[in-house]
């Protein structure tokens, strides 16, 4: 009898332990400040106002998982799908955002100040918000920046994986080095960088190479931000930051926000990517291609790629390392979460679409997370920095 009454005493304290990690997560102000669907479905004609069975993210998914705050990134590649080119590939993005928002005024409202994004999360409303994901989108013209900053752009990612004419990023740094022409920020890059702090345009470093990221850090006059990037030290791929990065972002006052990507997380996943893409995957490419098509060829490879990736997926307690890793060396204050949903291949187990963010709250109450540390590192920190940078109007 004894032994009952304890047992049902524990199964009543683990329950109510669990819905108050739940109250948490929905109480707080969870900001992700990277994800993909504008590229990646709107584009593709698919509406987010529905839920839906393909994708990672929806307005009931992001309802569901206790989402308040969305960058949306706006993406085009190194050749634009314009013929106009890229301004113009920027600008129907945003027009497909401005869609949306238009179609359900009463579930989400678009931000470009401080105040707008306060009033959003009161009205229990997604705060939608426009992050330029690739310098090369202002093509070069100061007066695109300024444009795309009055259609509401409110971060720009100074580089995507390829440089501009004025900012290197870490895919050329590291692997094309000897064929740039400059590394790092030229003097309009730092133009550029100014103008954006004048604009209320939080400065993105996320992509870019260690040159640029220095450069930038000590150019900004506000914080800065790393909308979609993990860390190095335990996944050791071109674009996560190290530790002197690290601290680096922590005296400039901004925040790293972590990539969930498995390739990003997991160095075992990363190194097995590697090896498929490199000699294992020529040698069995090889051996297909004398019985099979090329499109045939594609096909099969793409299903055996992503088969022989499965057993290497991180769990979702590697998000919460890299999260740990940040608060260890340098505190609470300079880590947020910057999902790239609807933008990478793989995603950890138990992390498989926006509805799952409350594991992450789960995960590090049970590391011994305080409420407060939480609640910094769900969004608050990411607050902090668009206050700064934002106007207050
Ligand atoms: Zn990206």
């Amino acid at each position: 009898m004894k032994n009952l009454c304890l047992l049902v005493i524990i199964f009543f304290s683990l329950q109510s332990a669990a819905q108050s990690t739940k109250r948490l997560h929905y109480k707080a102000i969870l900001v992700d400040t990277h994800n993909d669907v504008l590229s990646s479905s709107v584009l593709e004609g698919k509406d987010i106002s529905h839920r839906l069975t393909t994708g990672q993210s929806d307005l009931d998914r992001w309802k569901d998982g206790g989402l308040d705050v969305q960058f949306f990134s706006v993406w085009t590649d190194k050749t634009p799908r314009n013929k106009e080119g890229f301004f113009k590939d920027a600008n129907q993005e945003i027009d497909s955002l401005e869609i949306i928002t238009l179609r359900n005024p009463f579930r989400m409202t678009l931000a470009t100040t401080y105040k707008q994004v306060k009033k959003g999360i009161r009205q229990k409303k997604l705060v939608a918000l426009i992050g330029v994901e690739g310098g090369h989108m202002i093509e070069d013209d100061l007066s695109k920046l300024d444009s795309l900053a009055k259609r509401g752009m409110r971060y720009m990612t100074l580089t995507w994986n390829n440089s501009t004419s004025w900012a290197t990023s870490a895919m050329d740094e590291t692997q094309h080095a000897d064929s740039l022409k400059h590394k790092g920020l030229t003097d309009f890059g730092k133009q550029i960088v100014h103008r954006m702090n004048e604009l209320g345009v939080i400065i993105d470093l996320s992509h870019v190479g260690e040159q640029t990221f220095y450069d930038a850090v000590a150019t900004t006059s506000k914080p800065v931000l790393l909308s979609h990037s993990s860390v190095w030290n335990i996944c050791p791929v071109f674009r996560n930051v190290k530790d002197e990065q690290i601290k680096a972002v922590a005296k400039n006052g901004g925040v790293i926000c972590i990539n969930f990507y498995s390739g990003f997380l997991d160095s075992n996943f990363a190194k097995k990517m590697d090896q498929l893409e490199g000699s294992e995957g020529k040698r069995i490419k090889d051996s297909l291609g004398q019985t099979y098509d090329a499109a045939r060829l594609n096909a099969i490879w793409a299903k055996y790629f992503s088969e022989r990736l499965q057993p290497y997926r991180p769990t979702i307690s590697k998000i919460v390392d890299h999260i740990d890793y940040i608060v260890k060396l340098v505190g609470d204050d300079y880590v947020g979460i910057g999902s790239d949903f609807d933008g990478v291949s793989s995603l950890p187990i138990g992390m498989d679409d926006v509805t799952k963010y409350p594991v992450i709250t789960e995960e590090l109450k049970r590391r011994g997370y305080s409420n407060k540390s939480i609640k910094k590192i769900l969004g608050g920190n990411v607050m902090r920095v668009m206050k700064a940078n934002f106007t207050r109007k």
